[in-house]
Formats: C-alpha cells, structure tokens, sequence
C-alpha cells in the first residue's frame, strides 16, 4: 500500500510521491501547543490531522517516530502566571495536562516522545554556539541573541516572500540588531522572569530556536516531515528553516500545514469565548464524535466551526456506528478491520479523507443492503472494511479508548440520575422527607447538581 502516497509539500506547492529519507520509516515532527490555556478546537485540529497521517503512514507499513513538543516557556505563559499569580511552570503544566486531556479524549495516538522546551536548553545554547561560530547569528553583548537575517543564502520560500518586502519588526530599534528583521534566538532575562544560563548572559529561548533544537535532537538534521497549523509558516517555520539550514543541516524534505478551524469566517481564536473549548464541546458531544467532526473534512480545507454541522456529523457517525452494532449483532462478534482499496487509493492521494468517507458510504449501503438480504458474508465483508477505515481515522467505536465513553454514558448517567429523581418523588409523595432529603444529598456528593424547575426536575454535573 505503501508504494503511491502522494503528499502535497507547501515548500514545493505540489502534490509528489512521498518518498522516505530511509526505507520504511518516517520520521515527523509536528509543533504543538505553547501551554497557556485550555485547548479549543481550533489547537487540537492539528493533532487530529497529523494523527490521521501518522496512522495511514503506519497501516502502509512504516516504522514511524512522531514527536511533538510542548512549548513550556514563552511570552504568554509568563503572562498568565502573573495573571494567575502561580508560578510559570505551574501554568504549563496545568495547561499541558489540559491538552492531554483532549488529545486522549479524542483518540490523539501520544506521541513517540513529546519534548519540552525547557528540557532542551543545552541543545538550544550548542546552536547558537555553531551559529555564532559560522556568522549565521551575533550576540550584541546584552544578553540577547539574534540571527542574521542578511546572511540567509535563501529565506521566506516557504511563505513565498521577498525579504525586501518584509515589514520591520514591530520593535525597529537598532540599538542591538543590526538589521530590523533579524529575529532574536535568545532573550536576555528581564528580572524577575525565569532564566537559564549562556555564554552571552542569562535569558530564555526564542520561540523559533526550541523547535529547531528540538527536532534535531530527537530527529537528526535531515527528517521527513514538518507539520504545523497553517499560521505557523511566517514566522515560525521560515525561522525554523533559517536557523536550521544556516547550521548546515538539511532540516525537512516535506512542509505540511492543516487548515484552520474558522467561527464566522476568521480563525478561531481564545477571544471566541470558552465555549469552543475542548473540554466544554465534550459535555454535548463524545470525544469519537468530535474527532470524526475534525477529522472529516480535508487537512488542508478551512473547516467553518457551527453546532449545527457538529451535530450533522454526530448524527451521521451514529448511523456508521449503528450498522456496526447491527452487524456485530448478525454475525457474533466484530470483524476486524480490513483497508479497502478504495479507502486506500483516497487515502494516498494527500490523505483525501472527504473521498475515503464516501468511500465508506458506499460500502455502508451495500453493507445494509446485505442485512436486509440476510447476506451474512457481505455484512462481514462491508463491516470489516468500515472498521478499518474507523480505525484509521480514529474513531473505532470499538477501540478501547473510547470503551468508557463508549454507547453514550451519558445516556447510561441519565438513566441513573433519573431514577434516584423517581425514589426520590416516590419519597416525598408518601411524605418521607428525610429519606427524599438522603437521596438529593447523596447524588449532590456524587457531584450531580439538581434543580427543580417549573418544567421538571433538571440535573447537571458540577
Ligand atoms: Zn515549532
């Protein structure tokens, strides 16, 4: 299955055959998140669609090593401690959970290894040295450290820019830059602000520098694939890039950027509310359905965020887990997954998830057609390839990551809450309020929160 993966290169702006540095195995590395609040769907899309990737990369037969790394020290986590009043690696880790959390909710494969920034900061300071050493990049004597724009042989291909057309930064001043564009590896301290020891002075990594470090470290100067949200090529990955080649290093053969999640046309952003936070779309909807939701449209197509296509595509999920169900039931047990060829061939052309799912579609119609026909091989047949295609996709119902959540607990809670509701109006009616009394107090230990409305009784989670 291996020998047609077409991958679209945003370096080269072309669908090629994906080609490895070495026979059989691929090594990614993805930027993830700078930890500094609660994940909302727009962050986690990146992780969904590179975990599709990495699992199509892995059903066609290559040894993958996927890393992606946590960004746990920055401007904003700074930001937020001081806004938190915690310490700044409080902060990252309170936010680093949180986005585990939602990656293990929607079935995000935890990467091969998973760096943190703040763990690489040798490996961070050996490249400056070599950069600094080469003339690639100068530290002007206070504390900071800047890479020389005006020595890049190429830079901003990837963005498609002229370096001459490139705004100053917001921060002209030519006190210590030699140039305005030159963007800073290293950051000297400010007081007060955590800091780490070099040769030029005390400070802390550039945002660019860590994944630059990062990926040489756990994948060597040449690797396969760089992945990224599409806001991440100017400035971050052309930063990447520049550092990376101005060391002499390959860095990667293959660029590749997932398209964002948009509200109302514009990028999601954390001003959008909370209400598109991770953890809050998973109180209406199951961590399978959610993934199926993000994972459903092409990496590289804008997905427009509404309630009402999330449900649309929980809806239509249900109807691909029913079959499933139904067919489980027919034939006794579960068949295990098989990829089709059709699923295949859509697959390989740069991952063309919206093709493999009408794919899946038409096998779905002649797997139901097979039921009603009583047509027991073909339900194998139909069952076996749509569970394939879930579990490339992620979203196996009978994968057991998803076995607690599975069949919708939700449901199950709402049959037991309302039940103790019914011992509880029970209670009261014969005119036993201690023990009706017991009861509330007892779900209200449980963490369910109950109201008595004019319309019913209501319940919640606290
Ligand atoms: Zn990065």
């Amino acid at each position: 299955m291996s020998a047609h993966l077409k991958l679209y290169n945003t370096a080269t702006r072309q669908v090629a055959d994906f080609q490895p540095l070495k026979p059989g195995q691929v090594g990614i590395y993805l930027c993830g998140a700078t930890v500094q609040a609660p994940p909302h769907i727009g962050h986690v899309r990146s992780g969904v669609n590179f975990d599709i990737l990495r699992r199509w990369l892995t059903a066609s037969g290559f040894d993958v090593t996927f890393i992606r790394n946590v960004t746990d020290i920055d401007d904003k986590i700074l930001h937020k401690a001081a806004h938190e009043e915690i310490p700044w690696w409080a902060v990252a880790q309170k936010y680093e959970r949180a986005f585990t959390e939602a990656y293990r909710a929607l079935n995000v494969l935890p990467p091969t290894y998973e760096p943190r920034a703040t763990g690489h900061i040798t490996q961070m300071v050996e490249l400056m040295e070599l950069l600094i050493a080469n003339g690639s990049a100068y530290a002007p004597g206070n504390g900071d450290v800047y890479l020389d724009v005006r020595h890049l042989k190429s830079y901003l291909t990837l963005s498609n820019q002229k370096l001459d057309d490139l705004q100053s930064a917001e921060d002209a001043d030519l006190t210590y830059k030699k140039d305005p564009r030159d963007f800073a590896l290293w950051k000297a301290a400010k007081p007060g602000d955590p800091s780490w020891p070099t040769p030029w002075g005390a400070g802390r990594p550039g945002w660019h520098l860590e994944c630059s470090a990062m990926a040489h470290a756990y994948l060597g100067e040449t690797f396969d694939i760089h992945g990224g949200g599409l806001d991440l090529i100017f400035p971050h990955h052309e930063n990447e890039i520049a550092q990376s080649e101005s060391a002499g290093w390959g860095f990667a053969n293959i660029w590749m950027h997932n398209a964002w999640v948009t509200a109302s046309g514009e990028k999601m952003s954390k001003s959008l509310g909370n209400s598109l936070q991770v953890h809050e779309i998973l109180k209406s909807v199951r961590g399978i359905e959610l993934r199926w939701y993000l994972g459903s449209a092409h990496y590289r197509s804008m997905t427009e965020f509404s309630f009402a296509a999330l449900e649309e595509a929980s809806v239509n999920f249900r109807r691909i887990e029913g079959f499933l169900k139904r067919a489980t039931d027919v034939l006794g047990e579960t068949p295990e997954g098989v990829i089709s060829s059709g699923f295949s061939e859509a697959m390989n052309e740069d991952l063309a998830v919206p093709t493999a799912l009408a794919v899946v579609a038409e096998i779905m119609r002649l797997g139901n057609t097979a039921l009603s026909a009583g047509d027991l091989p073909s339900v194998r047949v139909a069952a076996a390839e749509i569970r394939g295609a879930l579990n490339i996709l992620g979203c196996d119902p009978f994968d057991p990551i998803f076995a607690t959540s599975n069949s919708s607990n939700t449901d199950v809670l709402d049959g037991l809450v309302a039940l103790a509701l019914e011992q509880r109006a029970a209670a009261r009616d014969r005119k036993d309020f201690a023990a009706a009394d017991a009861i509330r107090d007892q779900i209200a230990a449980l963490g369910v929160v109950i109201e008595d409305t004019s319309a019913g009784t209501r319940w919640s989670i606290s």
